[in-house]
């Protein structure tokens, strides 16, 4: 796929959430939020759902969530123009309250549809409702910082996850903002295992890619070419954020 033929499907994908109705959620949303980011990112961050400020302005992250998540990034040097945001669902619950299951399987397949388009080399989940679609059978106290597989069903294929606490949590506690940065100089060095994960020959013994003993130096994005038919795949000792 090219990244104007992705443009596009996202596009299409983002007019559907907007005149979507399949849930309760979307009675009392001002807007729905697709999510936004670049076309040919590599990377996928995947939130609860969105807030006040996101359901005013279309966009995910907008509010204080969304400025310590901007803070995050710039930590390792990214700008969230160079990933792609999205949220398990689209459209705002009343009062934030947690999404209910029957509104997160109504919304799953705009998102898996997402990560089918993307098909990003790595995940990282903001929040517990967010990981438990892609790491369940464990708890965000235990998995924050640390990456696996993704369930293939989830749509992104031979991708990593990666967890992170959700940005609100830390913006509730000093300690957890701390550990999210810490957790976030990991995410350049799982990039790149997920990077060599997808081109290597597959493991014979089955199990998940020890995570890096030391963070890698922090990736500079570039922007990619306009258009590639057919982006020869990066070199392993790239790192760049995008194909
Ligand atoms: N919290 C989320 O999980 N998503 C947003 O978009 C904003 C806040």
């Amino acid at each position: 796929m090219t990244e104007a033929e992705r443009r596009a499907a996202l596009d299409a994908i983002a007019a559907e959430v907007r005149a979507c109705t399949s849930c309760r959620l979307h009675e009392r949303r001002t807007r729905a939020v697709p999510g936004e980011g670049h076309p040919s990112t590599e990377v996928v961050f995947v939130g609860e759902g969105p807030g006040l400020n996101e359901d005013r302005e279309g966009r995910p992250f907008v509010g204080r969530a969304g400025d310590l998540l901007v803070r995050l990034l710039g930590s390792i040097g990214w700008q969230r123009e160079d990933v792609f945001i999205t949220n398990v669902v689209k459209c705002r619950p009343p009062e934030n309250r947690d999404p209910e299951p029957d509104e997160v399987a109504a919304c799953a397949p705009f998102l898996r549809r997402q990560l089918e388009i993307l098909d990003p080399a790595l995940i990282v989940t903001l929040g517990r409702h967010s990981m438990g679609r892609f790491m369940p059978g464990t708890t965000i106290s235990r998995a924050h910082g640390t990456g696996r597989p993704a369930d293939p069903a989830s749509g992104a294929h031979e991708a990593m996850v990666f967890a992170l606490y959700h940005p609100a949590a830390a913006l509730r506690a000093p300690a957890v903002e701390q550990a999210s940065f810490a957790d976030v100089a990991h995410i350049p060095a799982a990039l790149d295992q997920a990077r060599a994960r997808r081109t290597a020959p597959a493991p014979t013994s089955g199990s998940a890619p020890e995570p890096a003993a030391s963070p890698a130096p922090p990736a500079s994005p570039t922007r990619p070419p306009t258009d590639q038919a057919t982006p020869e795949p990066p070199a392993l000792d790239q790192l760049t954020l995008f194909r």
